[in-house]
């Protein structure tokens, strides 16, 4: 099952994505897959060594 973005749109009418989860918000809905995969689902992305780059 796929946890779905919130999506909306600011007043400057750029693109974001909330997850439902902890309400953190991405401006990229890659962003916000990865942080699923990490954050609520985790096991996936565990190995592909992404800790640096997640953390901005
Ligand atoms: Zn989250």
């Amino acid at each position: 099952m796929r946890i779905r973005a919130i999506k909306f749109v600011d007043r400057d009418g750029e693109e974001y994505y909330r997850c439902p989860k902890c309400g953190r918000i991405f401006r990229k809905s890659r962003d916000y897959t990865r942080h699923v995969n990490r954050a609520h689902r985790g096991v996936k992305a565990r190995k592909q060594g992404a800790n640096k780059a997640a953390l901005q």
